[in-house]
């Protein structure tokens, strides 16, 4: 099977969706010091995305910088198909260990979706191979974020856009590699544009970025970037396939010589 969590892949493919085992990962530092963000997201942005995520029927559990091994243990890893990433003033403290770990989990077929300023971070810099920076302002501008691949699964449920009220402003140029399909661009106020929904594959793993989501702004609450979480978690989990076989092998026309 194509990038099933080793605990889980002796178990038949399911399609329900309680099937999918999602990590909501949060640097979880802004929350716990600035009362704004606080006030916004009580017990934390990850708490806010997970109980979305169980909303729409996946399995869920949590992990924070802090946390021994950031909470990303071999075996919290080795159970997790899709692994959701935020982080901005502390992607410095991110173990490179832990960052090698998931980087090879990714290549083994897990998921990874990386939200707003993990853009920066180090798992996504390395699986992208380039700086990763853009443009940016914190001026609260609107944000109309225009589906450009009407007919993905990461847009099911959605109309033509999404309208963000007030948003942190990124703009273009985002360095990194084009992405394999476009999914949004957002249009902002100030005049900008931006590649807001960039999906990749790196090895045997689905990536998606999705840029909006900025922690003094109530973006994590809205039900339309709940819906498109959801739909990139159920899009980047792992699915079967055919058998990945490498390494020394016998030629396949061996079989007709040998007279069978
Ligand atoms: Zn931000």
């Amino acid at each position: 099977m194509r990038g099933i969590s080793k605990d889980r892949k002796n178990k038949p493919m399911t399609t329900n969706t309680r099937d999918i085992h999602v990590t909501v990962w949060n640097e979880y530092r802004h929350e716990r010091q600035d009362e704004g963000v606080a006030a916004i997201y009580p017990e934390g942005i990850h708490a806010t995305l997970a109980a979305a995520l169980r909303k729409a029927e996946l399995t869920v559990r949590t992990a924070t910088l802090d946390e021994p091994e950031h909470g990303l243990s071999v075996d919290v890893l080795n159970a997790t198909d899709v692994l959701v990433w935020w982080g901005h003033m502390a992607h410095g403290e991110v173990s490179d260990d832990v960052v090698a770990r998931v980087q090879q989990r990714v290549l083994d077929g897990m998921g990874l979706i990386v939200l707003h300023s993990g853009h920066f971070s180090k798992i996504f810099r390395t699986l992208m191979g380039t700086n990763c920076d853009l443009r940016w302002r914190e001026s609260n501008d609107h944000e109309r974020l225009w589906v450009i691949a009407p007919g993905h699964p990461i847009t099911e449920g959605l109309g033509d856009y999404i309208e963000i009220e007030h948003e942190e402003t990124y703009g273009e140029h985002f360095d990194v590699p084009p992405p394999e399909t476009l999914v949004f661009v957002s249009w902002f106020s100030g005049g900008e544009v931006f590649r807001s929904g960039c999906c990749y594959t790196r090895g045997h793993g689905r990536i998606f970025y999705f840029r909006p989501g900025h922690e003094t702004l109530p973006t994590y609450h809205h039900p339309e970037v709940q819906r498109v979480i959801s739909n990139a978690v159920r899009w980047a989990a792992p699915t079967p396939g055919a058998p990945r076989t490498a390494g020394n092998a016998q030629a396949p026309e061996l079989k007709w010589s040998s007279g069978r």
